[in-house]
């Protein structure tokens, strides 16, 4: 599948999203996930604009605060492999159908990629701009920063 979208000015078209593999990307690395506590094993896969796929799982912690998603360590893994942004992110449970990334991690998805990113879901591709909608940026803190504080 071909779409064509636009991020923060920078327009990329015609690149390929390979769905199916993305999500087997997904699933096979949610199998090293460490999820003693909620036994719920996340993978996360990206495509980055020139094709590579990154990956991430999630990790929890006795402390369950502590705890990191799937997409916080595909994030890290994005830019500790060079990467800057992703054209499109599927996360999946271990039986390899989607879940949608949490508040938290709409927010570091939309940093990372943008509102244009393409989320993989149970009902096709959406736009990471459905799905986190009238979202705080980093825009909010260069226009209402106070002076004095
Ligand atoms: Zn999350």
């Amino acid at each position: 599948m071909i779409h064509d979208y636009g991020r923060r000015g920078d327009n990329v078209t015609g690149v390929e999203i390979d769905w199916s593999r993305l999500r087997a990307a997904a699933t096979e690395v949610a199998g090293r996930a460490y999820a003693p506590y909620s036994r719920l094993r996340v993978g996360a896969a990206g495509q980055t604009p020139d094709g590579r796929v990154v990956l991430g799982c999630n990790v929890e912690n006795a402390s369950y605060g502590l705890t990191l998603c799937a997409e916080c360590g595909l994030v890290c893994a994005l830019h500790a492999s060079g990467g800057r942004t992703f054209v499109a992110v599927s996360v999946v449970a271990a039986d390899g159908d989607p879940l949608l990334p949490c508040g938290r991690c709409r927010q570091l998805l939309l940093e990372t990629a943008g509102p244009g990113l393409l989320v993989d879901t149970s009902s096709g591709p959406r736009a990471l701009a459905e799905l986190l909608p009238g979202a705080f940026t980093k825009d909010d803190l260069d226009t209402r920063r106070s002076r004095d504080a």
